[in-house]
């Protein structure tokens, strides 16, 4: 693809606090951004040069959107197939394509894609009934984890089974929606690699990050991760090794628990950037924003040298009415715009520059 110039028009799908990132990185390179999603004042839109507020099925407006802009890219994996073909009909590149979107919104697919490129992931089983749940559980333990194939994020959709007890009660709580039973993991904790690929191939991933999540939401990022420097490295060619045979373009993020011997299972991934990855602007030479929009634009990529420890702590629900008065000298403050601090909602975050990078 062609290389573009500043004063190109971004266009993003979706219009959260991770479109209004890219928004930010985007307009400091010198592009405008136009920003398509149904709600009204939404994070991303309120920082775009023009918002596109039309549902996800309106292939009429999709059109006329994409038909504005240079590029198309998103912020959140779940559009309908319909909306990425009529935005194909345009001939508007959409950077990443509908073979890592198609991908990542299936459970199902997505551990039988990292499989089939030697990543491993849980073991699991396909659940298309309630009937299917019981032996599958046995057959994994007698513990796992039911998610929905599609839809899910920060912990929605998933239901712990501890034994059959448990079957009926989960089977409800995820709606009776078909389903993965993924076997339960004993972790020793949670990384996840930051990697992305341009659309002249080229690829470049950040050092991990260890995650700790809480009530199934990211609550902290910490770098260095302490799990070392070859499971890193590990971690780090298996994600490059998926953005490659996804021909994926833009960031993506592959989470992974890490077993106590060092052995690395994937969780998921997610064809954007990511929570996890929110500590690289302020730590590296390159953040994961800059580099979305580098890999799209067809710039060489950025340097993703880390600088400093760092960690970052997400601000969830009232935690996101933070006293700016509050922050230490070393604490970066940012803030999506929600009006509204809810219950596990996302409201900002916090990256703590530890000091220079010690390992
Ligand atoms: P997010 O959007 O935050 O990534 P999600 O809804 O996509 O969340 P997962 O990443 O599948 O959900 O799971 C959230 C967290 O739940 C994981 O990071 C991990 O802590 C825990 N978890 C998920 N699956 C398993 C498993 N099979 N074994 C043990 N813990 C699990
Ligand atoms: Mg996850």
């Amino acid at each position: 693809m062609t290389r573009l110039s500043p004063g190109a028009v971004i266009g993003i799908l979706g219009g959260g606090q991770l479109g209004r990132m890219l928004a930010g990185a985007a307009s400091q390179l010198g592009f405008d951004v136009h920003v398509f999603c149904p709600e009204a004042g939404s994070p991303a839109a309120r920082v775009a040069m023009k918002h596109w507020q039309a549902d996800y099925g309106d292939d009429e407006a999709l059109t006329a959107f994409a038909e504005a802009c240079d590029v198309i890219t998103l912020e959140f994996e779940n559009i309908p197939v319909s909306a990425v073909e009529a935005i194909a009909a345009t001939g508007i590149p959409l950077h990443p394509g509908a073979k890592s979107l198609a991908i990542s919104q299936d459970r199902a697919d997505e551990k039988a894609f990292l499989r089939g490129i030697g990543i491993a992931t849980a073991d699991y089983r396909e659940i298309n009934a309630e009937a299917d749940i019981g032996p599958a559980l046995a057959a994994l333990g007698g513990k796992g984890v039911l998610k929905t194939r599609r839809d899910g994020y920060d912990g929605k959709g998933q239901a712990w089974l501890n034994g059959p007890a448990d079957i009926a009660a989960g089977w409800d709580s995820v709606g009776q929606a078909p389903s993965v039973l993924e076997a339960a993991i004993a972790f020793d904790c949670e990384i996840s690699v930051i990697v992305a690929r341009s659309s002249t191939g080229e690829t470049a991933s950040w050092a991990p990050p260890r995650n700790i999540h809480k009530d199934g939401i990211l609550a902290r990022s910490t770098v260095p991760s302490g799990v070392g420097q070859a499971v890193e490295a590990e971690a780090r060619r298996q994600a490059v090794a998926l953005v490659d045979a996804l021909g994926h373009v833009g960031v993506l993020a592959l989470e992974f628990f890490v077993m106590a011997d060092g052995r690395l299972i994937a969780n998921e991934f997610a064809p954007r950037v990511h929570n996890s990855g929110h500590w690289t602007p302020e730590a590296c030479q390159t953040g994961q924003f800059e580099q979305h929009i580098r890999s799209i634009a067809g710039w060489k990529l950025g340097d993703t040298h880390r600088l400093f420890d760092a960690e970052m702590t997400n601000l969830i629900g009232e935690a996101g009415l933070i006293d700016p008065a509050m922050l230490a000298p070393n604490e970066t403050l940012t803030l999506y715009g929600k009006r509204e601090a809810r219950p596990g909602r996302k409201m900002g975050h916090v990256t703590t520059r530890l000091g220079p990078r010690k390992d």
